[in-house]
């Protein structure tokens, strides 16, 4: 049989071919494949199950991420998948492949982060497993949370005319490890220079300690909002905007003056010749929240400090526009980060 290359179908690509070989034979299985979250029906609630994996290379590099910030950021990104079905963390488990490399205090350096995350997300660590590994450090979460079923968000629900909403900022992740990738090389080549960090300290923190935007669900409950669609921006907004579109059966057209980008992360993107609207677009793991709700929802949520309306929704599907800030419409292009 001819061999095919993964690069070929791609992360979507893959999960779509495994996901067309499995059928829901349960009826608690409300939800499968296909988004933040598995949903499982328990009686009066949904059970919300996710999973995430980090490994040494791709996903983290040792010699700038401390071990505490990521246990912290590997338990964030997992809660950060429940926030996105609008649901409350609860347990997680936590399985580690460790090469020699790896001492105990280093175990210890990384739960300090995981323990920090338990705390202030309210969840318990409720077991795991543990192994060696022939190199580099593995760090995979499973999570799971409750959800009210009148409450849940899933990709599937945006409608026409639903206002395109994003917490935080965006591109702000990314930039920062544009800096710590650029201090490593000047560090390498003399390692008398040391880092400073300082000017960037807003746009390293958002890349090394990201936090979930729980304070967000708790504040569209306590406003008696459930938003049409939802979904956490862990690859790009633009790629989830995409998602959005192709799930729901609905068009998105965003503006760019409306896209949340922190001055420090224009600076420092400007500084290194990029384009600051690509890099809040495209730019990975802001672990901010990308939804949609009925325009009716709009006064209640107007004045939250830290909820932009960047857009809306419309019915053609193919057409996922982007209006720049010279008012030209182009097509909203996904350029974020791929795995294969
Ligand atoms: P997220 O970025 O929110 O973590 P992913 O893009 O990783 O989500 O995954 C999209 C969907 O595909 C999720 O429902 C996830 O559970 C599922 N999925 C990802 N990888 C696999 C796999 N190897 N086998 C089965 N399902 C998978
Ligand atoms: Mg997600």
């Amino acid at each position: 049989m001819e061999r095919s290359e993964i690069s070929k179908l791609g992360e979507f690509g893959l999960i779509d071919r495994i996901s067309k070989r499995f059928e829901k034979n349960l009826s608690s299985t409300v939800l499968g494949i296909g988004d933040d979250a598995a949903v499982i029906d328990i009686g009066n609630e949904y059970l919300l199950m996710s999973t995430d994996m980090l490994i040494e290379g791709p996903h983290f590099n040792l010699s700038y991420v401390p071990l505490k910030h990521l246990g912290y950021k590997a338990v964030a990104v997992n809660v950060s998948d429940i926030a996105a079905m609008n649901g409350r963390p609860e347990q997680i488990t936590i399985s580690l492949g460790l090469s020699n490399r790896f001492s105990v205090e280093a175990v210890d350096e990384l739960y300090e982060g995981i323990k920090a995350a338990c705390k202030s997300f309210n969840v318990d660590l409720v077991g795991g497993d543990t192994t060696s590994s022939p190199a580099g450090l593995t760090i995979a979460i499973n999570i799971i949370g409750r959800v009210a079923k009148d409450q849940i968000a899933y990709r599937t629900g945006a409608k026409v005319n639903d206002i395109i909403c994003a917490t935080g900022d965006l591109g702000a992740a990314y930039m920062g490890l544009q800096v710590l990738e650029r201090e490593k090389e000047v560090f390498l080549s003399n390692p008398n220079m040391q880092p400073d960090l300082e000017k960037y300290e807003y746009i390293v923190g958002r890349q090394l300690k990201p936090e979930a935007r729980m304070d967000i669900v708790y504040d569209l409950l306590e406003s008696k909002i459930v938003p049409t669609s939802m979904i956490d921006i862990s690859d790009g907004i633009a790629s989830e905007l995409l998602h959005i579109s192709a799930q729901s059966g609905v068009g998105v057209k965003v503006f760019e003056d409306k896209l949340p980008i922190d001055g420090q992360t224009y600076e420092t993107a400007v500084e290194m010749n990029l384009d600051p609207v690509t890099c809040a677009l495209n730019g990975g793991e802001d672990y901010e929240l990308l939804f949609t709700i009925n325009p009716s929802e709009y006064e209640k949520l107007k004045n939250h400090p830290d909820i932009h309306f960047i857009g809306h929704i419309h019915s053609d599907a193919s057409q996922n526009l982007l209006i720049t800030k010279q008012g030209n419409v182009v097509a909203l292009k996904a350029q974020g980060w791929t795995h294969f």
